[in-house]
């Protein structure tokens, strides 16, 4: 529904490309298909088009009951516009990059990290905190500050659904952004620390697209294993398949991992990956 945004990420995949939909358009066609839940993303930020509620009206007319967002919550800064949003949207999805000003400014190239803050307060002013799901895309420049942004949600967001540490995919404007992509081995011990600092804090957590061979003794984290526990594909549908790669061929946690991604491998190769000899039905899956 997205074609624009207000923000100018260094790592967007998919950024926007100005083409306007017809909301009216698209919800005919859910209605025929009898959905009743959307996630409102993709292709830029909902939000910043100026037809966002628009979109809501068009869609709940066609019968959806339910609204997922994909934000980067700059918009939600307006409390007017914030409180329309809390009464529709049942979960926001925030990218919010960093908690610390300077890097927040470096990822996104905006100079809007006070008015993403103010619309996760926002949130929480109207008693909706337990709505935000943040998510934190690893970058190069972010990576070191995991466990320090961890404890900073714990401490302002303490109510929070949960924090997804996704790796930064190499496509889009990544590719154009040189080094942005850190190696799964720097990564490693700060997605860790991360990860033991919520689980202490009783947070709920996950990691998607980092392969389980780096998340030694913390595999539970993983979304794509907690996937294929569930019994589902491991990986979501229109993500890439895995690369092949020797050590994947010899690893008995190869069915649950996600892989080493085809984007990652053309600027890290597959040295770092290990084959594991660990079967995967002996991890227990964390809290999420
Ligand atoms: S990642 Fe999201 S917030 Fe950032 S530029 Fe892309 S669409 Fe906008
Ligand atoms: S070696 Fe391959 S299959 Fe095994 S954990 Fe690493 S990336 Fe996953």
């Amino acid at each position: 529904m997205a074609r624009t945004c207000n923000l100018y990420c260094v790592y967007c995949h998919n950024p926007p490309t100005g083409e306007k939909r017809d909301p009216l358009k698209i919800a005919a066609a859910l209605k025929k298909r009898g959905v009743k839940a959307v996630s409102l993303e993709g292709g830029g930020e909902p939000t910043a088009g100026g037809d966002f509620f628009e979109w809501i009206k068009a869609l709940s007319g066609a019968g959806v009951k339910r609204f997922m967002l994909s934000t980067n919550a700059v918009a939600l800064s307006d409390a007017g516009f914030c409180r329309r949003a809390v009464g529709k949207i049942e979960y926001f999805t925030v990218n919010f990059p960093s908690h610390r000003e300077d890097v927040y400014a470096k990822i996104t190239r905006s100079v809007k990290f006070r008015a993403a803050l103010k619309g996760l307060l926002n949130i929480k002013a109207l008693g909706a905190e337990e709505k935000i799901r943040f998510f934190h895309i690893i970058s190069a420049a972010n990576y070191r500050l995991l466990p320090e942004f961890a404890m900073w949600a714990a401490r302002n967001f303490p109510r929070a659904a949960f924090v997804n540490f996704t790796f930064v995919r190499n496509k889009g404007r990544a590719l154009k952004a040189g080094r942005i992509v850190p190696r799964y081995t720097q990564v490693s011990p700060f997605i860790k620390l991360a990860l033991a600092a919520l689980k202490l804090k009783g947070y709920k957590a996950v990691v998607q697209n980092i392969p389980l061979c780096a998340l030694k003794d913390f595999e539970g984290f993983s979304f794509e294993f907690q996937r294929w526990r569930r019994g589902d594909r491991v990986l979501e549908e229109g993500i890439d398949p895995k690369a092949a790669c020797p050590a994947c061929a010899r690893c008995t946690l190869e069915p649950a991992c996600c892989g080493a991604r085809p984007d990652y491998l053309k600027v890290h190769g597959a040295g770092e990956l290990k084959a594991s000899r660990k079967d995967p039905r002996s991890i227990t899956p964390e809290r999420f």
